[in-house]
């Protein structure tokens, strides 16, 4: 692709030069936090590697440096020089994304939050968390856990996703249909922005009512407005008890009764309601997840759903799940072939681990091609369908470069998780992709990204979910906080 239209909105720019890794080596204050070809202490170019590719091996930059800040002041610091000497950056979080935003497109220079790693305070009767922005998701869940909270945000990525970065993509994941977005549960963020101004939003209170609510507008700007350095966010009590199933259904349209009778019958305990279809479950059971029943039951299985509860009593969160299940067993159009409900804490483990297995067991078996969307859920298995259909008509599967085209995702939320797996990355499968995936999620008026974000991978399809008007002022946003365009150029926007 060409990304001259982005370039374009920074008057010069200054790739990194010795005189830079110098200056960086001084006000940074540790050594290690400088890695650089430039630097005298270089030793190997894998060092590099790893910052300069992405999790799926789709993207990959050319960075010759990478500072790895300890605290605010330091990210202040990097950036004000920055600023002054029009160098571009790209922040960079757990590099867990899936839109190509976290990598370098040429040689940026990339900060990596990863030694910004405290935890700055926890209150156990609010459940409000002050943390820096590189802390690991997981770590954040094991803090909070012996107070009896959980994070309000849960997602295959955990172990290496940061909350920083969670927020820059607002990520969605598995629990969002029962605690909401971040744009919620998030109380007050510090940013730094892209001159070095430090601008502290890092409220505690759950209301404030004092006009713009300018921290929203850095929850999903992927890195393009400022760093996030901190991040004040609202965490719920742990649930006293769960439960999860898996149920088999022989027909995609039994999807919709299903999820009907769990929210009339589960109603304030349901906690996610999670789809996928036959092909991605095969996936998961072939790279390594136990099957939760055996082959002969689920023969004509035509996809999945996972449900969950979280409630405060067992007794009753047990009654209402069983309930359920009698109901949709005894229903007369045979909603479900089988069910499997976990019986101990390990099985429940292990049959969340299908669903949350799934985005890895897609990059095990090939390329993928990711498209997370919005659609009516009604729609999903027609959409996935229109996809492989298109792949069939261009030969793609005949020829084997597409393995397999799946659907997967959030029910609850309307988010499917489109994924058309090739065997390598290649310009005619991106060229029968797209823009024809976009045209079809717009002629169902829904939207290209759901919660991955934009990144790079899906500026030039933004006008498919954002008019012109719209965009014109997204522009106008970025200008405004980022006038020279140093933040992350050629993500989000052309
Ligand atoms: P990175 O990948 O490092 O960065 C992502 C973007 O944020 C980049 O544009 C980067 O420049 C910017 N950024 C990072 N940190 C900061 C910061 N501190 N300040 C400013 N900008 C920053 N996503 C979902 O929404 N839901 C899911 O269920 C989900 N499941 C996943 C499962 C797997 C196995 C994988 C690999 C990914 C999944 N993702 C999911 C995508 C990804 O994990 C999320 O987007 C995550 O929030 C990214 O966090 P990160 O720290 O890795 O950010």
């Amino acid at each position: 692709r060409d990304f001259s239209r982005a370039w374009a909105h920074t008057s010069s720019v200054h790739s990194v030069n010795e005189q830079d890794v110098e200056h960086f080596t001084k006000i940074l204050s540790s050594p290690s936090s400088v890695i650089s070809t430039l630097s005298p202490s270089f030793s190997s170019s894998s060092d590099l590697e790893n910052f300069n590719a992405d999790w799926m091996g789709k993207y990959k930059g050319h960075a010759t440096t990478v500072l790895k800040p300890r605290t605010t002041e330091e990210v202040s610091k990097i950036l004000k020089y920055c600023w002054e000497r029009q160098i571009h950056v790209v922040p960079q979080g757990g590099n867990t994304g899936l839109v190509g935003g976290s990598v370098p497109i040429q040689d940026e220079l990339v900060i990596s939050l990863s030694n910004l790693s405290k935890v700055r305070s926890f209150d156990p009767v609010s459940g409000i968390l002050v943390a820096d922005a590189g802390c690991v998701l997981e770590s954040l869940s094991e803090h909070i856990a012996p107070h009896g909270f959980i994070m309000p945000l849960d997602l295959g990525a955990k172990g290496s996703c940061q909350i920083g970065g969670n927020v820059a993509t607002n990520a969605g994941g598995l629990r969002l249909l029962r605690y909401g977005s971040l744009h919620g549960t998030v109380l007050g963020l510090e940013v730094v922005l892209p001159d070095g101004t430090v601008l502290d939003q890092l409220s505690t209170m759950r209301k404030d009512n004092t006009g713009y609510d300018l921290k929203q507008l850095f929850i999903g700007s992927e890195g393009t407005i400022g760093i996030i350095t901190g991040v004040s966010i609202l965490t719920p009590p742990a649930p006293k008890s769960t439960n999860n199933v898996v149920l088999a259904l022989p027909s995609f349209s039994n999807v919709i009764p299903v999820f009907k009778a769990t929210r009339q019958h589960l109603s304030e305990v349901l906690s996610a309601f999670e789809y996928f279809d036959r092909t991605a479950y095969d996936l998961a059971l072939k790279h390594g997840h136990a099957a939760p029943f055996p082959a002969e039951e689920v023969e004509g299985a035509e996809c999945y759903v996972l449900l969950e509860t979280s409630g405060g009593k067992k007794e009753h969160d047990d009654e209402k799940i069983n309930t359920l299940l009698e109901t949709i067993l005894s229903d007369e159009d045979s909603l479900i072939l089988t069910g499997t409900l976990s019986q101990s804490p390990s099985q429940f483990a292990s049959l969340w681990a299908i669903r949350e297995g799934l985005t890895e067991a897609v990059s095990k078996e090939g390329k993928a091609y990711k498209y997370d969307i919005s659609v009516p859920v009604s729609s999903f298995a027609e959409v996935v369908g229109t996809v492989r259909a298109r792949c069939e008509e261009k030969g793609l599967i005949s020829r084997g470069l597409v393995k397999h085209v799946i659907g997967y995702g959030h029910v609850g939320d309307g988010n499917l998780h489109l994924n058309v797996i090739a065997t390598e990355y290649n310009d005619e499968v991106a060229q029968t992709l797209e823009p024809f995936v976009y045209e079809v999620v717009a002629s169902h008026r829904g939207s290209i990204s759901a919660e991955h974000g934009i990144g790079v991978m899906k500026t030039h399809a933004l006008k498919y979910s954002k008019d012109a008007i719209s965009r014109q002022w997204m522009r106008k946003i970025k200008d405004l906080f980022d006038s020279k365009g140093i933040m992350n150029p050629g993500k989000v926007l052309e």
